[in-house]
């Protein structure tokens, strides 16, 4: 059989775009896109995705080896699955991106950014997820998931943690089960739409959503898969639709965002070191940043930071604040 990571590197398909093995039906829908259907019906259509930005190597091995396991008959399916290899130009390059980052780019905001190849991509991405759960639900696979592997470029005092989408339903239990078994330490609630692909599948195909921050970035072949053991147990419960291990260790602990530092004016300066590692504290009535007629303090007994960045463009988010969720 093929290995999608290595058909995906080289920028080659397979050499057939359809196939047949006596456990399940693939199709290769573009570079990097594998959709996999088993011979018996079920009730759950899966996107996993990773490489989205193209240098978080561990979670595309990790996927990669779960559709080997999966191609090879070793690991039963038992739920419609699409395997998507987000940005092979900047897997290839071995960065974030090429052009912009594409996690900003979804939910038709791709057309706000010069094009370049990974505006195509993320309108491409679009269509082929609304095509995979259209046709999932046409075979009665009904029930909606998409989980978007990533790993952290900074030190993170959660090293494993999920990023949950604004939606105005409640998120589902059944997720929040698998989030639990994964080992994830955190859980962060957004407050307000974005452009991430996971909030595209939760706002358009009403998907169980959850972006997952699954430690630090290496090189390809230099992470040490031991570390993710947790997280690839729960993705191959999941795929096989079986119930996920219990969770060892404490509990999740749940984080409300309650403030977006946006960079809107060109005298913008962030008051957090650019290394600071996520999720630490800062107290009441610290100046976070500031710019031309706005402050950002904090507001609570104290708030953590998520993803500091004063580099970013104008307009765009240099950080967010986030509290414990009561
Ligand atoms: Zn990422």
């Amino acid at each position: 059989m093929f290995d999608v990571l290595t058909l995906t590197m080289e920028g080659t398909p397979p050499a057939q775009p359809v196939g047949q093995l006596p456990h399940l039906d693939w199709q290769w829908l573009a570079e990097g896109v594998l959709e996999l259907s088993p011979r018996q019906p079920c009730t759950r259509a899966v996107v996993l995705s990773a490489g989205i930005h193209g240098n978080e190597t561990a979670p595309i091995e990790l996927l990669n080896q779960l559709v080997a396991d999966l191609l090879a008959g070793t690991r039963p399916l038992r739920v419609r699955l699409l395997v998507v290899m987000g940005n092979p130009p900047s897997m290839r390059a071995n960065k974030r991106f090429v052009q912009a980052d594409m996690n900003r780019m979804f939910g038709g905001r791709h057309a706000r950014f010069p094009p370049s190849d990974e505006t195509v991509r993320a309108q491409q991405l679009e269509h082929l997820l609304a095509q995979f759960f259209r046709s999932a639900t046409a075979s009665g696979a009904t029930q909606r998931y998409h989980y978007d592997l990533h790993t952290a470029i900074r030190g993170s005092l959660h090293l494993r943690f999920g990023l949950l989408p604004f939606q105005p339903r409640p998120h589902s239990p059944e997720m929040l089960r698998w989030l639990e078994s994964a080992g994830l330490e955190a859980l962060v609630y957004h407050r307000s739409p974005g452009g991430t692909f996971s909030h595209f599948s939760s706002e358009v195909f009403q998907a169980d959503s959850c972006t997952l921050e699954l430690g630090k970035a290496l090189p390809f072949g230099g992470n040490d898969l031991g570390q993710f053991s947790q997280i690839k147990r729960a993705l191959e419960a999941l795929v096989s639709d079986v119930p996920a291990a219990e969770r060892q260790g404490e509990p999740m602990k749940h984080y409300q965002v309650v403030q977006d530092i946006l960079r809107e004016q060109q005298d913008f300066e962030l008051h957090i070191p650019a290394d600071a590692l996520n999720f630490t504290a800062y107290p009441q009535g610290y100046m976070l940043a500031e710019q031309s007629g706005k402050t950002y303090r904090v507001e609570h007994t104290e708030e953590v930071v998520l993803f500091p960045n004063p580099n970013v463009g104008l307009g765009l988010r240099a950080g967010l604040m986030l509290v414990l969720k009561s």
